[in-house]
């Protein structure tokens, strides 16, 4: 609504229309005013309706708050309170816990020092106990020593005494001499011809018991007496059979069979052993069912003991020999020699450890006595303990 336009309606000559239109301008400009009017109005009252909320807004919020937060706070105590409450009655828990631990603590504590208390009360007592003892092997030494004081001072059983700790080392060095001499001897039977054996027992017959004596604490170190295992064969044989025991010692066979046992030894014993080199020994010839030889083939002539075991021994008889494990360098190699003596090997038994036991049968008489091998054995010799 410029003014030039309104002069260009002017001056087209339409006043009527002109009129009109200005009425309907002012009427359009009060309507437009009221409308603005209407619209500012309620502009401004969304502006005051805003301004009043965004003011009064947080008025009632503080208003609302207050309440919540006095319901919150007192919520929250409460929360607090309770919290509190727990943690207290989670802290008396604890504190009980802990209480009872220590008590079990204690109690174990306890328990184990009274058990201490007991083993060491018991250690106590053992060691009481010996110390008693020996406080009474020492009282007892003491009056020993007093009494042996007193009786030496007085010359009477002091001399009991002291002739006993003598006798004891007396019988040890006597002991120790025994063992050297049966040594010794034993060494030199299985180092010499059996009559050079037999020059020194004739000589010295004493050194035959003291031999002899030696011998029999050797076998009861054995664990078994090889003549007990021959006396157990002979007494399964016929009892008419007659038995000649080379190197016989005491004649232990002869005492133990119903038999007729011709027992042949260098030096006699008893009644039963008959003294003599069993090289050469009183007997016919083919005269006995059995010849023994226990432990007996000493000395450097074996071939000698195999021909007279020959020549006395009937057709058919039996050879017995036992002898220690290690003197055989090859046991097959000495059966071998003992076939030239017309000597069989019918059985034999080289399961034990210590021990050979072999069994001959005589095949013929021996002839030609020059074409004999040597048979020979370790010597069987004891170590010094
Ligand atoms: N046979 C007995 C004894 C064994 S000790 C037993 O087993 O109990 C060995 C014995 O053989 C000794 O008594 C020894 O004097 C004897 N001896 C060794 N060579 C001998 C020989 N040439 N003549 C006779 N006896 C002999």
């Amino acid at each position: 609504f410029s003014s030039k336009k309104k002069n260009k309606s002017i001056l087209s000559g339409k006043v009527v229309k002109k009129s009109k239109k200005k009425r309907k301008i002012k009427e359009n400009k009060q309507k437009i005013k009221k409308v603005v009017h209407r619209t500012v109005e309620n502009n401004d009252i969304v502006i005051r309706n805003k301004k009043f909320s965004k003011i009064n807004k947080p008025v009632f919020k503080k208003e609302k708050s207050s309440e919540e937060i006095l319901t919150k706070r007192k919520k929250q105590n409460k929360n607090k309170n309770d919290n509190k409450r727990q943690i207290s009655e989670q802290l008396k828990e604890n504190s009980k816990q802990h209480k009872h631990k220590n008590r079990q603590k204690k109690k174990n504590a306890n328990e184990s020092l009274v058990q201490q208390n007991k083993h060491t009360n018991a250690n106590d007592v053992s060691l009481n106990k010996e110390t008693n003892k020996l406080d009474y092997k020492q009282k007892k030494r003491k009056k020993l020593q007093e009494k042996l004081h007193q009786t030496l001072d007085t010359h009477s059983s002091s001399f009991s005494v002291q002739k006993q700790t003598t006798k004891s080392l007396r019988a040890k060095m006597m002991e120790k001499l025994q063992a050297a001499r049966f040594r010794y001897i034993n060494e030199q039977i299985y180092s010499n011809d059996s009559k050079e054996a037999q020059k020194l027992f004739s000589k010295d017959p004493e050194s035959f018991h003291a031999y002899h004596e030696g011998y029999r604490r050797q076998v009861n170190k054995w664990p078994l007496n090889p003549v007990d295992i021959i006396t157990e064969s002979v007494q399964k044989m016929p009892k008419s059979h007659i038995i000649a025991d080379f190197g016989c010692g005491d004649a232990k066979l002869a005492k133990s069979v119903e038999h007729t046992v011709h027992s042949f030894d260098l030096i006699s014993t008893n009644e039963l052993v008959t003294a003599c080199d069993m090289a050469h020994v009183p007997l016919q010839n083919n005269s006995v069912d059995v010849v023994v030889f226990c432990l007996s083939l000493m000395g450097t002539n074996l071939h000698d003991y195999f021909l007279e075991a020959n020549r006395v021994l009937k057709q058919g008889g039996i050879l017995k020999i036992a002898e220690v494990e290690s003197r055989f360098d090859d046991v097959h190699q000495f059966i071998e020699g003992l076939r030239k003596f017309h000597f069989k090997n019918i059985w034999k038994d080289l399961s034990h450890n210590l021990f050979y036991f072999l069994d001959f049968k005589k095949e013929a008489n021996i002839k030609k006595k020059k074409k004999l091998p040597t048979i020979s054995l370790h010597p069987c010799l004891y170590k010094k303990r």
